[in-house]
């Protein structure tokens, strides 16, 4: 609407700067001859003037000339000298009459032209220096520049690899479709869904997904977006983005990099200059806790920090659902290739299968731009179909970025941590009381962690018994024994475990009085203060000689159920051998899958 109005002021700038080009070339076409006064004169006693109309400094009219082509004679002007022509004209009996001068073509030109120009140029050098800085043109506007694509042709056949998360996402389309029938039935939507995973994996393609799956309109903002220069702006944004998202409900409302505009108030260092993201925040927060999901608004982000959000946004009623868009596992990342090679011209029997084992660690958009490197060397290489080595290379090229922001690892590695994994895993699944094992996956996870078995508690614990804590730490030290039995070394990657461990330990022995040796008390926790740097406060509790046997004790504790954890993975061996190649094949395994092999493998103890 708003541009159409935009191109119509051109339209008519345009138009009368061709009426008056015309007028003015009219005006020449039609032979005007501009004759001396004294001419004017003898023509005037020859009589051969036939009419004249006086202005205030000109004289026009008709005159009967020698060759005269024009049927009522040819049009003469002149400039008027004598103020008392009329006498003179009646006197030969001309007629005549006074004309009031026409200015108005020539003011138009000498005036309003120009200006039109002026405001023209001025007009387009606004628009250059808004279209470099965004945000610019909506001050004047005081409209949020929102993006609105009814017609998103992405659906979820085009995201591959996150079904766990599509599955939840599921009930919301649901939801969107009919919104009036979901809330009939009882169902309740939250309002705010945050997706949460690693760039690159297609958290903003998913919401895009969910738009297009359900068939509404999609608003949609990035959180750097909003922090705008001019303070105020970001505020007036989200006000405005949720009242035109109310107008077009059921719809989805979009917040991509949630974690530009929700970063912890307080946090972000430097003084000053972050006011206006909080007032942003601010205003995000009231305009969620105002609206009713039932109208069939959802709001959906995404962010791949969410450990830094404002925990405000996190609070029922606001983000309470979250939704992890995890990294591809090898089935995931041969979906993801199928559909980025839909329109790629490849050679027949392309090994998917291998281009996904070739490919840990890498995230959808990772592989969208393998794709479109293989593409573009064989385009290079002069073939007409994408084969095998250019894949080859380009995974070589991806990989190489890749490498330097540290996501992948080398093949030892893998090994190394899938053993690792598999030892806590089989531990556990060895051990009463301890918390079933979800799934294992050796797909990393940020730098930090490489692996990671997940178990989940079926219930919530609020006592555990003394057996129930020695279980747990096994299952911790499970990693290390297993990396001990298979590769007779230990890596570096179980010292989150041993922390784990020894904190319950120690917790056992001073706390809970689980120690027999040390008896049934309780010793308060050692606090360091934080500007000595000696123990300070609770050392003076117990005597050295207590603090001895606590020490003694706690590793005695660890190194038993490190031994414990020893035996149960060697009387294993061979499930531990199945797994870790099964778990290198897949990258994830579930723990029922676990749970089978080790029935199969080891029935006697079944
Ligand atoms: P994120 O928002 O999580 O950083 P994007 O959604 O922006 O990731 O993904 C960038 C691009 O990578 C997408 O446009 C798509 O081409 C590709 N991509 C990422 N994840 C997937 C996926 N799961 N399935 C298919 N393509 C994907
Ligand atoms: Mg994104
Ligand atoms: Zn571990």
């Amino acid at each position: 609407m708003e541009k159409h109005h935009k191109f119509s002021i051109w339209y008519v700038l345009l138009g009368v700067w061709v009426v008056l080009i015309l007028q003015n070339y009219l005006a020449s076409v039609v032979a005007v001859k501009t004759i001396p006064y004294s001419e004017f004169l003898r023509l005037l006693k020859e009589q051969k003037i036939t009419e004249v109309a006086i202005s205030e400094n000109l004289i026009q009219g008709r005159m009967t000339d020698g060759g005269a082509t024009a049927r009522n004679g040819i049009l003469f002007r002149t400039v008027r000298v004598d103020p008392e022509i009329s006498r003179l004209l009646e006197q030969y009996n001309v007629s005549f009459k006074g004309r009031m001068e026409s200015t108005f073509l020539r003011q138009l030109f000498s005036w309003v032209f120009p200006i039109f120009l002026f405001f023209g140029i001025w007009y387009l050098m606004f628009k250059r220096i808004a279209g470099k800085q965004p945000g610019f043109m909506a001050l004047g506007k005081k409209k949020a520049r929102i993006y609105r694509q009814d017609e998103l042709n992405v659906t979820f056949e085009d995201v591959a690899g996150v079904d766990e998360a599509k599955q939840e996402l599921v009930e919301v389309i649901d939801f969107l479709k009919e919104p009036a029938r979901f809330t009939e039935l009882g169902g309740k939507m939250p309002k705010g869904i945050l997706l949460v995973g690693p760039p690159g994996t297609g958290k903003t393609l998913l919401a895009k997904a969910v738009a297009g799956e359900s068939a509404v309109p999609f608003f949609s903002l990035s959180g750097s977006e909003f922090v705008e220069m001019f303070v105020g702006l970001g505020a007036a944004r989200v006000r405005d983005l949720f009242e035109q998202a109310k107008k077009e409900a059921p719809c989805i409302i979009f917040i991509d990099e949630l974690d530009a505009l929700g970063k912890a108030r307080g946090l972000g260092g430097v003084a000053g200059g972050h006011d206006e993201r909080e007032q942003t925040l601010n205003q995000l927060l009231v305009e969620m806790d105002g609206f009713d999901p039932k109208i069939g608004v959802i709001l959906m982000a995404a962010t791949n920090r969410p450990e830094i959000l404002d925990p405000a946004l996190l609070r029922p009623g606001r983000f309470d659902r979250q939704v992890l868009v995890d990294r591809p596992d090898k089935k995931g990342r041969e979906e993801i290739l199928k559909i980025h090679l839909k329109n790629v011209k490849t050679i027949k029997n392309l090994d998917l299968e291998k281009l996904a084992n070739m490919t840990p660690g890498m995230v959808g958009a990772d592989l969208a731009n393998l794709v479109n490197e293989a593409a573009l060397l064989a385009v290079r290489r002069g073939k007409k179909k994408v084969g095998m080595p250019e894949f080859e290379e380009a995974i070589e090229r991806v990989m190489a970025g890749l490498e330097k922001k540290n996501r992948l690892i080398n093949p030892k590695e893998r090994e190394i941590v899938a053993y690792h994994e598999l030892g806590h895993a089989i531990v556990a699944l060895s051990l009463p009381g301890t918390e079933p094992v979800q799934k294992i996956s050796i797909i990393p996870r940020g730098i930090a962690a490489l692996g990671y078995t997940m178990q989940v508690p079926t219930e919530d614990r609020y006592l555990m018994s003394k057996t129930e804590l020695l279980n747990k730490i096994a299952t911790l030290l499970g990693g290390r024994a297993s990396e001990e039995i298979i590769f007779s070394d230990v890596s570096t990657g179980a010292h989150n475990d041993l922390a784990r461990a020894t904190d319950i330990a120690r917790s056992m022995v001073r706390e809970y009085g689980m120690s027999q040796k040390v008896g049934q008390v309780y010793f308060a926790r050692e606090k360091r203060s934080p500007f000595l740097d000696v123990g300070f406060e609770g050392k003076g509790e117990y005597s050295e000689a207590t603090a001895e046997m606590i020490d003694t004790e706690v590793r005695e504790i660890l190194k038993e159920q490190y031994q414990r954890a020893l035996t149960i993975l060697k009387e294993k061996s061979p499930v531990l051998e199945k797994g870790a190649a099964l778990l290198l094949e897949k990258e994830k395994i579930e723990g029922d899958e676990l749970k089978g092999l080790m029935e199969q493998t080891t029935p006697k103890l079944a």
